[in-house]
């Protein structure tokens, strides 16, 4: 579901991306660790071009996203993105916010968007929540609300930036236990985290980053469980 191939990104003379190799399966799982200012939502936004690559290839689904003819909203559309800051709209209901880009830019009816709303507040339990407004729901809810928005927007994958590190610590699980669902229904999913126990658990391989580059990757047994880089495990000391 993505390929990408000897990405480069430098802002100015600051080198962020030094040459990335990686992809990710269909239905498959990563999770990308790693100090911070290594690069990892770097990476993130070079693969929904949120920021423009110096060089290298990026497939997304089967378009080469750095290609300039490429049509990027229509990729962007293919891609479900949670950050760890929300962006939920403030003045729009939970609801709201899953219909709004449904109806404006896939063009659904009232119906059928509220209807697959509902749907995905359910799947993030929150079906009780629809009429109430961001500021009237905890940051877990409201991470949860941007996740459901993604998925009402039926993305072929989806790109987490540490959506749990914004939240208190007793909200964390909650969040998690829905990407864990989302995980075990086949979602392809990129997962830059800090959740160590999250990476282990539902992680098909995990990438470690450090520099800019990817200097060990594996499955979450090799590369947690056993580094063989010394730089993997003086970053897992700390985290751990
Ligand atoms: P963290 O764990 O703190 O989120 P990260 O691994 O996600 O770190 P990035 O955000 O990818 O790191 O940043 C990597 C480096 O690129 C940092 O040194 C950062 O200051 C720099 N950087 C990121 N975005 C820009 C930008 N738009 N302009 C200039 N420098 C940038
Ligand atoms: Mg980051």
């Amino acid at each position: 579901a993505i390929d990408v191939q000897g990405l480069r990104k430098a802002f100015g003379e600051l080198e962020v991306l030094r040459g990335v190799d990686f992809s990710v399966a269909r239905g498959e799982v990563v999770c990308v660790i790693g100090p911070s200012g290594s690069g990892k939502s770097t990476l993130l936004r070079c693969v929904n071009l949120l920021e423009e690559p110096s060089a290298g290839r990026v497939m997304v689904a089967g378009t080469d996203v750095t290609d300039p003819d490429v049509d990027i909203d229509l990729v962007r559309r293919r891609i479900g993105m949670v950050f760890q800051a929300f962006n939920l709209f403030p003045h729009l209901t939970a609801l709201e916010n899953l219909t709004i880009a449904q109806r404006r830019v896939l063009r659904r009816d009232r119906a059928d968007a509220e209807r697959i709303a509902r749907a995905n507040l359910e799947r993030v339990g929150l079906s009780d929540k629809a009429a109430a407004y961001p500021a009237q729901l905890s940051g877990g809810q409201q991470q949860r609300v941007a996740i459901a928005r993604a998925l009402s927007m039926e993305p072929e994958l989806m790109l987490f930036d540490e959506p749990t590190s914004a939240l208190d610590p007793e909200l964390v699980g909650d969040v998690l236990a829905v990407m864990r669902g989302l995980a075990q229904d086949g979602m392809t999913m990129l997962v830059v985290t800090h959740e160590m126990s999250f990476a282990r658990e539902v992680a098909d391989r995990v990438v470690f980053m450090d520099g800019g580059v990817i200097v060990e990757e594996g499955t979450p047994e090799q590369v947690v469980g056993a580094p063989r880089h010394e730089r993997t495990r003086t970053f897992l000391a700390r985290v751990l």
